[in-house]
C-alpha cells in the first residue's frame, strides 16, 4: 500500500444542528496507530461547550417537534440516518480504519454495514410498538404510555466507534429522546459525522450533538455531572462505570452500562475443531484482541489439548498482520501507544507466572512505514493456574490464553472463575451438554458453535461487572422510555 497518509482533519464539535469550534480554541492531535502520523486535530469541549450541548438537547427535547411527530415521521428520518451511512460507507470505513487501526474490509463490510441497521432496526422495531391495557371490569380503565425520558448523555468507547454510539443512538432517537455524544477521544473521527449526518436526514437541530473530549475531569465527567442530562448510556471499562455511576448519583441519572469481558470459550473433546479453531481464532484477534466478546481464555480439554495447540498455532500464524487499509491484512495494530504498553506488560507478567509461550509474543516484521505502528504479533500462552493475571484480566489487546480442564464441572469452575460476565462460547456435539454448560456459565451470552452472532431482537449485557440493565430489542427502548400508566373512570 505504500504510505497512508491523509490529509489532517479538523475535527469540531456539533452543537444545535451545527459545527463549532471549542471555547477555548484547544485542540487536541488524534494519530493513526498503524503509523503514528497526526489524522486530526479535534476540538476540545470546555465545561461550557458540555454546557451549550447538554442545554440544546434539553431544548430541542422541551420545546422542539421532536417528541411530538409522529412515530411514523420520526422513524423515517432515523431510517435516513441509515440509509446516509450506507451512501457514505467507503469513506466512514477509511476513516475508521484509520483512527483505530482496525482492516478496512472488517469495517466495510462488518462494522458500517452494523451501524446503519442498528438504526435502521430501531426505528423499524419501534413502529410495532404498542401500550398494553387492563379493564378494572367496567368501572375503569387503564392503559400505559411509553414516553421518551429527555436528555441522554451516550458516552463511548474506542474499538467499535460508529457501530457502538448507533447502537445507542438508534433506540434513543426512536423514542423520542435527545442526545449529546461523546465519542472516545482517540477514535473520534466517524462518530463526529453523526450530528452532520442526522440534519441530512431532516432530524431537528438540538437531537443530536456530539462533543469530542476526554474522560476524567473533562467533557466525560462534566455530562456525568450535568442537571440536564437524565440518563447515561455507557459502553466502556468496569472502572470507569463506576466512577460515571458515582457521579451521577447526586442528580439519580438512570444508568446503562456494557463494560468489560473475559470470556471463557470452552472446547470439549466432541466439538468439530474445523469450525472451532477458525471461529475462535477470530474471536481472539479479531480487532486485535479489543472486543469485550473476545474469546481471550480458551479452554480445552485435555485430551485433544496437543491437536488444538497445534491446529490454534497453525491458523494463529496464518492471520496477515499488516496494514489496515490493505485488503488483504487480518490484523492491524493496537489502537494507541498507552494500550500497547499495557498489552505489552501482559508478556511480562505472562512470563513471570511461568506461563508457556505458543506463538508471538514480539512485533512482527513489517515494511518501513509501519515501523512506528503499534504491533503485536498473535499471542498464544498456555496457562495451567486459571488463578493467573492473564486468566484473570482483560488484556484487551492480541493476547489469548489456553487453560486445560479434564472434566465438565471443572470446566464450568473455570469459567464462572472470573469477575466479569458478558458472555461465554461452548463448543461440543453434545446438545445435552450444550444446554447444561449454556445454563451454567454466569454471563449474559452464550454462543453454541458459534460467536458473535447477534439478533438485534435478543437481550445485550452483562451479568456480574461486566454491566447494569440489557440492550436490544425491547430491552433497549424500556432503558431510554418512562412507563406511564393512566386510570380512566368509566362511569
Ligand atoms: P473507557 O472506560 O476508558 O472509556 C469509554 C468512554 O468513557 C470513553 O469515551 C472515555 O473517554 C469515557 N470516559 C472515561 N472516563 C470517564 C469519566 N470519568 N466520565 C465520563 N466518561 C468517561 O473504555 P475504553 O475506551 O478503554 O474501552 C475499552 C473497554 O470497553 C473495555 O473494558 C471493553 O471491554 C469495554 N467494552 C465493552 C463492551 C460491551 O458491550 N460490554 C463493548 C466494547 C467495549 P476517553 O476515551 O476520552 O477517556
Amino acid at each position: 500500500m505504500g504510505n497512508i497518509q491523509t490529509e489532517v482533519k479538523e475535527v469540531k464539535l456539533f452543537i444545535d444542528g451545527e459545527y463549532v469550534e471549542s471555547s477555548t480554541n484547544s485542540t487536541f492531535e488524534v494519530k493513526n496507530p498503524a503509523t503514528q502520523e497526526v489524522i486530526a486535530h479535534v476540538h476540545e469541549a470546555t465545561n461550557e461547550d458540555v454546557d451549550r450541548a447538554c442545554r440544546a438537547a434539553r431544548r430541542a427535547f422541551e420545546e422542539g417537534p421532536w417528541r411530538k411527530m409522529t412515530v411514523a415521521e420520526r422513524c423515517g428520518k432515523i431510517r435516513r440516518m441509515a440509509e446516509i451511512i450506507i451512501e457514505r460507507k467507503e469513506e466512514l470505513a477509511r476513516l475508521e480504519a484509520l483512527d483505530v487501526g482496525k482492516p478496512y474490509h472488517v469495517a466495510l463490510e462488518r462494522e458500517i454495514p452494523r451501524a446503519a441497521h442498528n438504526l435502521s432496526f430501531f426505528a423499524d422495531f419501534m413502529e410495532k410498538q404498542g401500550g398494553e391495557v387492563y379493564p378494572m371490569e367496567d368501572e375503569y380503565l387503564n392503559y400505559t404510555r411509553y414516553e421518551p425520558v429527555g436528555v441522554a448523555a451516550l458516552i463511548t468507547p474506542w474499538n467499535l466507534p460508529l457501530m457502538l454510539t448507533t447502537w445507542k443512538l438508534g433506540p434513543c432517537l426512536a423514542t423520542g429522546n435527545t442526545a449529546v455524544i461523546k465519542p472516545a477521544e482517540m477514535t473520534p473521527l466517524t462518530v463526529s459525522l453523526l450530528g452532520e449526518i442526522a440534519k441530512e436526514a431532516g432530524i431537528p437541530d438540538g437531537v443530536v450533538n456530539v462533543v469530542q473530549g476526554f474522560g476524567a475531569d473533562s467533557a466525560g465527567e462534566f455530562m456525568t455531572t450535568h442537571p440536564d442530562v437524565d440518563l447515561i448510556s455507557f459502553t466502556g471499562e468496569t472502572t470507569t462505570g463506576k466512577g460515571i455511576m458515582k457521579n451521577g448519583a447526586d442528580s439519580l441519572k438512570r444508568v446503562s452500562f456494557e463494560l468489560g469481558g473475559k470470556a471463557a470459550n470452552i472446547i470439549f473433546e466432541d466439538a468439530n475443531l474445523d469450525k472451532a479453531i477458525p471461529v475462535s481464532i477470530q474471536a481472539a484477534f479479531m480487532n486485535s484482541g479489543q472486543v469485550c466478546l473476545a474469546g481471550s481464555r480458551i479452554l480445552v480439554q485435555r485430551s485433544i489439548m496437543d491437536e488444538f495447540v497445534d491446529r490454534f498455532k497453525k491458523a494463529a500464524s496464518e492471520l496477515k498482520v499488516g496494514d489496515p487499509q490493505d485488503v488483504s491484512t487480518n490484523m492491524g495494530p493496537v489502537v494507541s501507544e498507552e494500550h500497547y504498553n499495557k498489552v505489552t506488560s501482559y508478556l511480562d507478567i505472562a512470563n513471570d507466572e511461568n506461563s508457556t509461550l505458543v506463538y508471538g509474543g514480539k512485533r512482527p516484521d513489517l515494511p518501513d512505514y509501519l515501523q512506528d505502528g503499534y504491533y503485536l504479533e498473535p499471542t498464544i500462552y498456555i496457562q495451567e493456574d486459571p488463578n493467573a493475571r492473564i486468566c484473570q484480566e482483560e488484556i484487551f489487546g492480541p493476547v489469548v490464553t489456553l487453560i486445560p480442564f479434564d472434566t465438565e464441572e471443572e470446566a464450568l469452575e473455570i469459567a464462572n472463575n472470573t469477575e466479569y460476565g458478558l458472555n461465554g462460547v461452548v463448543w461440543t456435539d453434545n446438545l445435552q451438554r450444550a444446554h447444561r454448560i449454556s445454563h451454567n456459565v454466569r454471563a449474559g451470552t452464550i454462543w453454541v458453535n458459534c460467536w458473535f452472532v447477534r439478533d438485534l431482537r435478543a437481550p445485550f449485557g452483562g451479568f456480574k461487572k461486566s454491566g447494569i440493565g440489557r440492550e436490544g430489542g425491547h430491552h433497549s427502548l424500556e432503558f431510554f422510555t418512562e412507563a406511564k400508566n393512566i386510570c380512566i373512570a368509566l362511569k
